[in-house]
């Protein structure tokens, strides 16, 4: 008798409730309908990313780049959109400038298949490779943001000026930004130039070692605190 007055309580309470409030309390749900939340992973957000209409760049693209590399990774390398070749493989920076931007990362110790991650502001390809535009970019940044919750990354390193003025929030060409060390939702983030601009311009590569001895005189300093 006992039971069946406190779940007829119960009822009345939850009957209450609806009519004031046009919600039940979660407290008084049995757990199994209480809605879960499911945990944001890097397959999720690439399933997203797969469907995603956020834009104009999905009407052109043959496949997204959702970006790739291991979690925790020493470096978060973003660049500024796929191009010809990651448009057609899904993968990021693996034409020419990726090959490139390859053989910067060994320089210092570092790979996208042990300790790096690899990404762009957008996921899809700019026609003609064009500059993503702002809207653009506002579309799609909250995917990188949440790969960034996600992977962790110890640093930063973003190559050419869209990915470096985005991330590091300065509207400045990429000459000025670079030389400095700026911060990301609280990670240190260095900015150089994009290795097809130094495959265009060679007298760029002073510079760009410059900021790759910076980068991993500072991870170093990271990793001994840790
Ligand atoms: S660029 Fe980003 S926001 Fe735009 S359609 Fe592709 S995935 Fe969506």
């Amino acid at each position: 008798m006992g039971n069946i007055e406190s779940e007829l309580y119960k009822l009345i309470d939850n009957t209450q409730d609806y009519i004031q409030y046009g919600m039940i309390s979660d407290r008084k749900l049995p757990e199994m309908m209480l809605k879960k939340e499911v945990p944001d992973s890097l397959e999720k957000i690439a399933g997203e990313v797969a469907q995603c209409s956020r834009c104009r760049l999905c009407e052109k693209r043959k496949n997204v780049v959702p970006g790739i590399g291991v979690l925790n990774p020493d470096v978060l390398v973003v660049g500024e959109g796929p191009g010809g070749d990651e448009d057609i493989q899904g993968l990021p920076f693996v034409g020419r400038a990726g090959q490139y931007l390859d053989k910067w990362l060994d320089a210092i110790g570092l790979s996208r298949h042990t300790n790096c991650f690899i990404g762009n502001v957008v996921k899809c390809r700019p026609p003609m490779n064009r500059d993503p535009q702002p809207d653009e970019i506002a579309s799609c940044l909250p995917y990188l943001e949440r790969q960034i919750a996600i992977i962790k990354p110890k640093f930063i390193l973003t190559v050419g000026r869209i990915s470096s003025a985005v991330l590091a929030g300065q509207e400045a060409g990429i000459g000025r930004l670079r030389g400095r060390t700026y911060s990301f939702r609280g990670i240190p983030l260095i900015p150089t130039y994009h290795p097809s601009a130094v495959l265009r311009d060679p007298s760029l590569r002073k510079p760009v070692w410059d900021d790759l001895r910076r980068l991993k005189a500072e991870l170093e300093e990271i990793k001994n605190v840790h």
